[in-house]
């Protein structure tokens, strides 16, 4: 009763054990997934920050270039030089990117409605007249339109700067600052990309910054990511930017942006103005209405994740997490298996001992009960003929080979158990085999034939002796047991596929044996339903010390068994060739 109850529960635990691991499998999906989420947006909000950062680290210098030259053009043209000189001075003793200005140009309205040109000479802190050159034809334009509020031409890259008129009449024109692009890229925008978006938290973004109006003109990249798919973040860079940095989580697309001005509040440092949807990150004052209006975004920056997009990024992450997580789930439950299992299996084993000890003192009981009542008769005198005595001696030493027997098998279970080798010498199968078999008939209690049946080239095989006749009689005596009293026994070479065998079979016609139970029939202690139910003698030892012998001795054994028609045990010995 107690043994029937064990399945039905043993099912309820792994269900509820299989249900537990579903129900903490869901979370963990749903808590990665959450956690994903809140990873990509983090990812988001600090990829806009840190290009905020960088479009501000540009604009800074270049505001401060600019308003370094917002001067009085009072006193012609040989004050304005010597002003420019000074302030040329001061910009190179105090800026930290003094190679951002490659050359200053004064642009200087003329009468006929045409502009004049000067080049101003550092060295010699004069300004010299000179023809447009074609690199400048496109700020000619733009000065030419400056009251319709052109855009300012990104290539060549400069700075327009006004210069204040002091009466209605005064035309004083503008300065142009025109930047070193090479300095930029080659010593700005690396310094800025490492301290902005390539260190930290932001080492595993590409970035890509071109000319604002070619973007096949590449300035600076970094790494050797792919430039395909929309970009991660991008940003206008200058005086003044605009920075977007898009997020796509599920079906919800948000973009976060940030726009860089010069504004009219006076403030001398960077500071930023948050919004609901936008930031105004707001400039240094230049103190200049006309000049805060002037937005000059020569160039384009384009951040990238390393996985192709944050959200790629982020998937990566979640399967990463998933499969670490699922995977341990795995290891839960298949270590809560295995405990089951073995749980099982060592339940089984301790009801197979007791079974084994109670079928070992029953083997003992019934010769000891016979070898007493014999020794009581002899003792009370009940025997009084000598062919009676002999009769009562042959008994006892009969039940006391079996017991014998017995003992010998539980012996060389423990041997076998113990791992010692067997002690092998070779051995010629015809005589020994013939010796063997008789030696077991006699132990049958009725007399039944063996049909011998020996391939004439036999091999000899390397066996320990006792150990293989105590074997093949175990094969015997079940066959005998379980038998219709025939028995056949085969000996033959085996050598058509792999190394030489010799294969002994011991066939019998009787009941056979049931599927189910072919799997379990070289278990220790194992005994069938049938010969359970007919109490027939035995341990459940005989075929797991057939197994053992075999396989120390290199070899196998296998059963072919038919219901109702017989069973075939074979033993396989490696042939000594
Ligand atoms: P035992 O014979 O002592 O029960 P064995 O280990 O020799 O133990 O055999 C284990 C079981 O295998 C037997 O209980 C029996 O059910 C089954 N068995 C073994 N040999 C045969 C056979 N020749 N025919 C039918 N059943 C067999």
């Amino acid at each position: 009763m107690f043994e029937a109850k064990k399945p039905g529960v043993m099912a309820s635990l792994v269900a509820v054990l299989a249900g537990l691991l579903g129900v903490l499998g869901v979370l963990q999906y749903r808590w990665i997934g959450t956690l994903g989420e809140a990873e990509a947006t983090r990812m988001h909000r600090m990829l806009h920050l840190s290009t905020t950062g960088f479009a501000g680290a540009i604009y800074e210098p270049l505001g401060r270039l600019q308003e370094r030259f917002l001067l009085d053009p009072g006193g012609g043209e040989a004050a304005l030089a010597e002003r420019l000189a000074l302030r040329y001075q001061q910009w190179r003793a105090s800026s930290t990117h003094p190679g951002l200005l490659s050359a200053l140009y004064h642009v200087a309205p003329q009468p006929d409605g045409s502009l004049r040109l000067a080049r101003f000479h550092p060295e010699a802190g004069t300004l010299v007249p000179l023809a447009w050159p074609e690199a400048l034809v496109p700020w000619r334009v733009y000065f030419a339109h400056v009251g319709e509020a052109p855009v300012a031409p990104a290539t060549p890259p400069g700075l327009p700067v006004p210069l204040l008129p002091r009466s209605a009449a005064d035309r004083p024109g503008f300065l142009l600052l025109l930047l070193d692009e090479t300095y930029a890229a080659e010593t700005l925008f690396p310094a800025l990309a490492r301290t902005y978006l390539l260190g930290g938290d932001n080492s595993d973004y590409d970035l890509l910054i071109t000319a604002h109006d070619d973007p096949a003109r590449v300035l600076f990249q970094s790494g050797a990511g792919s430039l395909d798919g929309s970009p991660d973040a991008t940003a206008l860079l200058g005086l003044g930017g605009r920075v977007e940095v898009s997020t796509r989580s599920g079906n919800n697309e948000e973009t976060l942006v940030t726009i860089l001005r010069s504004d009219s509040v006076e403030v001398s440092d960077l500071e930023v103005r948050a919004t609901e949807t936008e930031r105004v990150l707001v400039g240094p004052s230049l103190g200049s209405r006309a000049a805060q209006g002037a937005s000059v975004q020569p160039w384009r920056l384009e951040v990238r994740h390393r996985a192709g997009s944050i959200e790629a990024a982020v998937a990566r992450w979640r399967r990463r997490n998933l499969g670490v997580s699922f995977g341990i789930l795995l290891l839960l439950g298949g270590a809560a298996v295995l405990l089951m299992v073995s749980a099982r299996r060592a339940r089984r084993l301790a009801a197979q001992q007791m079974a084994f000890v109670a079928g070992v003192s029953h083997e003992l009981r019934t010769p000891l009960a016979v070898i007493r009542s014999a020794a009581e008769n002899l003792a009370d005198g009940v025997v009084e003929d000598l062919a009676q005595a002999r009769r009562y001696g042959a008994l006892v030493d009969a039940e006391g080979r079996r017991l014998s027997a017995l003992v010998e098998q539980v012996l060389v279970l423990a041997g076998a158990q113990t791992q010692t080798p067997p002690a092998r010498e070779p051995l010629d199968l015809a005589p020994f085999l013939e010796g063997a078999v008789a030696r077991c008939q006699r132990t049958f209690e009725q007399e039944v034939p063996i049909e011998l049946r020996l391939d004439d080239d036999l091999p000899r095989v390397r066996a320990d002796a006792r150990a293989l006749e105590a074997a093949l009689c175990n094969l015997l005596s079940n066959a005998y047991k379980y038998g219709d009293g025939w028995i056949g026994m085969e000996a033959r070479l085996q050598a058509d596929a792999g190394p030489p065998l010799v294969a002994l079979t011991v066939r019998d016609r009787g009941a056979g044996i049931p599927a189910d139970e072919l799997p379990h029939l070289f278990e220790p202690f194992f005994r069938g339903r049938a010969a359970r139910e007919a109490q027939m003698r035995g341990s459940g030892l005989g075929l797991s010390l057939v197994q053992n012998m075999a396989e120390a001795h290199g070899g196998r054994v296998d059963v072919e068994s038919t219901p109702g028609r017989g069973s075939a045990f074979t033993l396989y010995l490696p042939a000594d060739v």
